[in-house]
């Protein structure tokens, strides 16, 4: 994308680092239970991007999948446990980082992203979002 400046990030031991070269436009907190589990979050944050965008520019060996379902594959820092991207193979085109592992608090959204709380009906209980942003139930659901 013209004119954009490339974001940079990486996990928390600096093991496995990557770019991504365009904003998206499609962020949103997860709550379903196998993020609450697999983060240790009450929500992370995904980054959807074209797969082709998003590069790996250090520690690619330093990855360890965990697949999640036969169709959703996770991939963390093999040394520090860092979670930093996602693949599902029914959106075989897209990655999805996590926002949080950006440098910097790094905003990675469009002007018009959309920003929204996906899985909404399978949330935490005791702690609720305050926001505006929408809620959904699961994909396509908008
Ligand atoms: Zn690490
Ligand atoms: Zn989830």
């Amino acid at each position: 994308m013209a004119g954009f400046t490339p974001l940079t990030g990486g996990c928390l031991c600096g093991a496995v680092r990557f770019e991504v070269r365009v904003p998206a436009d499609d962020v949103y907190h997860c709550h379903c239970s196998i993020c609450r589990k697999l983060q240790g979050a009450l929500m992370p944050t995904y980054v959807v991007v074209p797969r082709a965008a998003f590069i790996v520019t250090q520690g690619a060996d330093n990855v360890t999948r965990y697949d999640s379902s036969e169709r959703i594959h996770r991939f963390f820092c093999s040394t520090c446990g860092a979670r930093v991207y996602e693949h599902s193979t029914e959106q075989p085109d897209d990655i999805w980082y996590a926002a949080g592992s950006l440098d910097d608090g790094a905003d990675p959204r469009t002007e018009d992203a959309n920003f929204r709380h996906i899985f909404w009906e399978s949330r935490n209980g005791w702690y609720e979002p305050k926001d505006t942003l929408p809620k959904i139930i699961a994909f396509g659901d908008d």
